[in-house]
């Protein structure tokens, strides 16, 4: 049975303040199990916003859009979640995204093991040969830089095409989501923030 007074109660919190990452989760966790997937979708696609590297949130989202009959968009999610819940060391989400994934009969994406001396091993490899830093793919690399300055050359130099595609739809949601004002240079900070964090640089 929906608890709507549960409901209410966290749609004021969200209302007062829309970037808080845990009540937006907590509202779309609560539309999820009321069965209100056109509700919970958004809730999540915001916490996404808010905190890219939530792989919680991943899961969730690709449950919904599994739920509201969108098995593409559910896979998508679900395989960008796992990468990050893997990266992150989140097991439980890891575990759910991959099981996911497998009953929609989409590959659960390869991942690159995380050793103590890999940063410095690809650093060294960068002249011959191309590693992804984010999905560990060797290609195809971007053809050009993708803007200007030195973030667009180490992006250029080490984020393989797809998963520049990746963030390029992304990016697109945390501007939407965030209601970000790319004409103010704060705004263009956070997007930056965003992109860091998504293509996994420090
Ligand atoms: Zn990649």
């Amino acid at each position: 049975m929906a608890d709507m007074s549960r409901i209410d109660q966290l749609k004021n919190v969200v209302e007062q303040n829309p970037n808080d990452e845990l009540g937006q989760f907590a509202l779309g966790n609560a539309y999820y199990d009321a069965k209100l997937f056109a509700e919970s979708g958004p809730c999540f696609q915001r916490v996404l916003a808010i905190n890219s590297q939530n792989s919680k949130a991943y899961e969730m989202l690709a449950l919904t859009q599994k739920m509201t009959g969108h098995p593409d968009l559910a896979i998508q999610t679900a395989t960008n979640g796992f990468r990050i819940a893997h990266r992150r060391g989140d097991l439980m989400p890891m575990k759910g995204m991959e099981n996911l994934l497998r009953e929609l009969n989409a590959p659960v994406p390869t991942v690159v093991e995380k050793t103590s001396g890999s940063a410095s091993a690809a650093a060294v490899a960068s002249d011959t040969a191309f590693t992804c830093r984010r999905c560990g793919s060797t290609g195809p690399q971007l053809t050009k830089q993708p803007f200007k300055g030195a973030l667009g050359v180490t992006i250029f130099e080490s984020v393989c095409q797809s998963c520049w595609k990746e963030w390029v739809g992304q990016g697109t949601k945390v501007i939407n989501e965030l209601r970000l004002p790319m004409y103010d240079p704060q705004a263009q900070e956070t997007y930056d923030k965003h992109m860091k964090e998504f293509l996994l640089i420090d």
